[in-house]
């Protein structure tokens, strides 16, 4: 297993600080975020230590997003959570402050239940043209 010094989440993975876990099995650890953006507030994360999306080997991230469902519909029925977000931040422009991979899962109560996302659309500005250019831009490096 790839442990990383310092690293404040593979402290929790072996057990070196505490958490709160929810889950665990061989390859995968959650427990609920120290913040608690809303209640139930969860992060799920690999053992392996991988800094983010872009680092993340294909057969971990297919290890964390499999176990992603049954936390999900866990939290879901001990909160009553009408619906909930599930990210994560690559980068700080993005808002990691944690560099070790993670997915929160946010169960959401309500409008102002402490969880907030700017998300404007800028469909009008894009052109099927544009937008075929762009998909094939990016398929490229895929
Ligand atoms: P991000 O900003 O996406 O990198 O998320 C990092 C998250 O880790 C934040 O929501 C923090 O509240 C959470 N966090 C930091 N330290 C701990 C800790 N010791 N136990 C639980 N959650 C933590
Ligand atoms: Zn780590």
């Amino acid at each position: 297993m790839h442990t990383e010094d310092n690293c404040i989440f593979c402290k929790i993975v072996n057990n070196e600080i505490p958490s709160h876990k929810v889950y665990e099995d061989d390859d995968v650890v959650a427990f609920l975020d120290i913040s608690q953006v809303t209640n139930g507030h969860t992060l799920v994360i690999p053992k392996h230590h991988a800094r983010n999306v872009y680092e993340l080997p294909e057969n971990i991230a297919a290890d964390v997003f499999q176990t992603v469902p049954k936390i999900a519909n866990a939290i879901q029925r001990q909160t009553g959570a009408i619906g909930m977000n599930v990210l994560s931040n690559a980068e700080e422009i993005a808002g990691q402050t944690v560099y070790h991979f993670h997915i929160h899962l946010i169960p959401r109560f309500g409008h102002d239940d402490g969880f907030g996302a700017k998300w404007e659309t800028h469909m009008d500005e894009y052109s099927q043209e544009t937008l075929k250019q762009l998909a094939t831009q990016i398929k490229q490096y895929v």
